[in-house]
């Protein structure tokens, strides 16, 4: 067998060897995903001697699918992340046209991954813009399907912005638009099932892992339906499902508002834990949060339905054009996008090995040039030989 299994209560029967499908990516993806497969490949036999194993098998998006099919995102892909449920990716090209959708939001939609998870810490030796990057130490669970990610909306001067205006003031009594000939309209969904499902993640996750407290980061005070729904409904369902935990003290719910979260988050980082939130704000939030411990090119991510144990680990970044094929760019992103899918297949050993290696490397002052050129003394390697490093130092390691 070399295919995940999922059990009816969402958890995984993972087999000693299992098949990754994994999109190399474009742009840099050409150079970090190899890099990643061997830093992975080398933890991985040095913790289970070759008792577990990844088979990996490369299925087609972005651009390398569009020369070699004429589709951005086959059907061979969708289904081969379908069957074997967990698979990794790198960066991918937004196709330029109309009408064509973002290939990552099209791969989160299509699956139904309604968590997009993404850690946030700092590793000793990583220059920060921040006075004390080590008190950031939170996980960011994103709404990934709803909010105006949605993709709902109409652009000023159409018939359809005329025609929705003209149904909000006469059907709805509307009468707030100031300016409404030259008004696009956008439309925000936001439901009770999608911010229950995200915010049960995110407190399982806490507990799991024996975080104190999950934030629910909204601005319900503005917006009162859908993101003070969201606020509403978490309270509720973590009461209902977590009842018993919340009242021992084991799990702690709070919220705040975006705004407030975003100046807290740089003053006292140390307050939040597991932050559960809507779409957008987790974008803001995610990239503000990456910034204070290195950038986007150390910040991993995952999109995961916890029902259906269908999960797609991810480099956070873009293709980065302006270095690929230089050997510059950093793999970490990818590579920490591993260790999270290396958790989730219960593989920690292999998890935490990568982990110190790359502890390791940036105490010994390496890194690629985008981290290397703000370390005191420190020493820029090419995206290859920083993953030839990090395997020497796996490999040095005593198990
Ligand atoms: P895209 O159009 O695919 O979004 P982009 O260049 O607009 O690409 P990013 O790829 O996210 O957006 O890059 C933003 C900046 O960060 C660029 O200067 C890029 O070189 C840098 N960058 C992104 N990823 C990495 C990485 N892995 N290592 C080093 N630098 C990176």
């Amino acid at each position: 067998m070399t295919k995940v299994k999922i059990n009816g209560n969402g958890s995984l029967l993972v087999p000693d060897c299992v098949t990754i499908p994994f999109i190399t990516g474009d742009g840099v993806g050409v150079e970090i995903t190899p890099a990643m497969r061997r830093v992975v490949d080398e933890a991985v036999r040095k913790c289970y001697g070759g008792k577990w194993r990844i088979d990996w098998l490369e299925v087609l998006a972005g651009q390398k699918a569009y020369d070699m099919s004429g589709v951005y995102l086959p059907e061979a892909t969708m289904a081969a992340f379908r069957e074997y449920h967990i698979g990794i990716k790198g960066p991918l090209t937004t196709p330029v046209g109309g009408g064509i959708r973002s290939l990552n939001v099209a791969l989160r939609q299509d699956l139904d991954l309604y968590v997009c998870q993404r850690p946030v810490r700092w590793f000793r030796g990583i220059a920060s813009p921040v006075l004390r990057p080590d008190w950031v130490n939170m996980v960011i669970f994103r709404e990934n399907t709803e909010d105006i990610y949605a993709g709902i909306e109409w652009e000023a001067g159409s018939a359809e912005a005329h025609k929705f205006f003209n149904f909000l003031q006469q059907e709805m009594g509307v009468d707030k638009i100031r300016f409404p000939e030259t008004s696009s309209f956008g439309v925000k969904p936001v439901s009770k099932e999608g911010s229950e499902r995200l915010i049960v993640a995110a407190c399982r996750y806490a507990l799991e892992h024996g975080l104190p407290s999950v934030t629910l980061v909204h601005k319900g005070n503005i917006m009162k339906f859908t993101e003070g729904g969201f606020k509403r409904w978490g309270y509720e369902v973590a009461q209902k499902e977590f009842a018993q935990e919340i009242s021992s003290g084991r799990l702690v719910i709070n919220d705040c508002i975006a705004d407030a979260f975003l100046q807290n988050a740089l003053l006292r980082p140390k307050d939040y834990s597991v932050v559960a939130t809507l779409n957008l704000n987790g974008d803001y939030i995610s990239d503000m949060l990456a910034a204070q411990v290195g950038g986007i090119g150390i910040a991993p991510g995952a999109n995961i339905n916890y029902h259906t144990g269908n999960a797609i680990f991810e480099a956070t970044h873009g293709t980065a054009p302006d270095i690929a094929g230089k050997n510059k760019a950093n793999p970490c992103s990818i590579i920490l996008s591993a260790v999270m899918m290396l958790e989730y297949l219960g593989w920690n050993e292999a998890a935490g090995c990568v982990v110190n290696a790359i502890e390791t490397i940036f105490d010994r002052k390496m890194a690629t040039v985008d981290l290397a050129r703000f370390m005191e003394n420190g020493m820029a390697l090419g995206t290859k030989e920083f993953a030839d490093e990090l395997v020497r130092i796996i490999d040095g390691v005593s198990v």
